[in-house]
């Protein structure tokens, strides 16, 4: 088995949803008490959401690239950044990489939703990843056409409900609802599928309660982590 490094997602609801689902799926898939061989290393996840707000990519993207590069004295074989919004800064860290294997998340997400014959997406995430085309750019560039909720309040409303609730670990059923809503929407202009752009968005909205079929990012991640960790 490949070791891995990953990097808390950024926040440590999503860590530790990468955390138990490559172990399960690793135990799925070998059986015994087999386990994933990893670094998980989980950051201070307010020092990079300041720097978010401040639109100071670059400091983030140095800093992120300044973890893999020490992560590199215990060693690992790939690299998994945990998080849909700080793929901003992919390239900072496939730098400082050089030629270990960098597992990105919307190239993960682009093969799946191909795979299952998806033509049109919606795509729910930070409104950093909604409004910038770092993500979005990516989906299309493979042939993807994605959705995105037209009006900037609604944009708002779902990065709030994931930095002051999902990430601090509080689930609603308003939000939910909200979520639920703003897929519905997505649908009646043509949405197929809805992409879960946000790795803690899994905590709202499943396949059972979703309007549309669910392409959730972090299992998507999960399992691509897992595979090549196996491979
Ligand atoms: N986990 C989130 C994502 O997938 C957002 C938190 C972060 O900024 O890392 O985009």
């Amino acid at each position: 088995m490949k070791k891995m490094a990953v990097i808390g997602g950024l926040s440590p609801a999503s860590s530790l949803h990468y955390y138990e689902r490559i172990n399960q799926l690793v135990l799925d898939r070998l059986g015994d008490n087999n386990s994933a061989d990893m670094i998980l290393r989980s950051v201070n996840f307010e020092e990079y959401c300041e720097m978010q707000r401040q639109g100071d990519w670059e400091l983030s993207g140095q800093k992120l690239a300044q973890e893999a590069l020490s992560l590199k004295s215990i060693g690992y074989e790939f690299f998994v950044l945990a998080t849909n919004t700080m793929h901003i800064v992919a390239d900072h860290i496939t730098d400082a990489l050089g030629d270990t294997p960098f597992i990105h998340i919307a190239d993960a997400t682009a093969d799946e939703a191909l795979k299952q014959k998806f033509q049109t997406v919606a795509f729910l995430g930070t409104k950093y990843s909604m409004d910038m085309d770092f993500y979005t750019g990516c989906l299309e560039e493979r042939g993807l056409t994605t959705l995105i909720p037209k009006k900037e309040e609604d944009r708002d409303e779902i990065n709030r409900i994931i930095f002051d609730e999902l990430t601090k670990n509080t689930v609603n059923d308003v939000s939910r609802e909200f979520y639920i809503q703003a897929i519905l929407g997505l649908k009646a202009r043509g949405a197929e599928a809805v992409i879960l752009g946000c790795t803690e968005i899994g905590m709202l909205i499943n396949e059972g309660n979703s309007p549309l079929p669910v392409l959730d990012t972090t299992e998507i991640h999960a399992q691509r982590a897992v595979d090549f960790a196996l491979s």
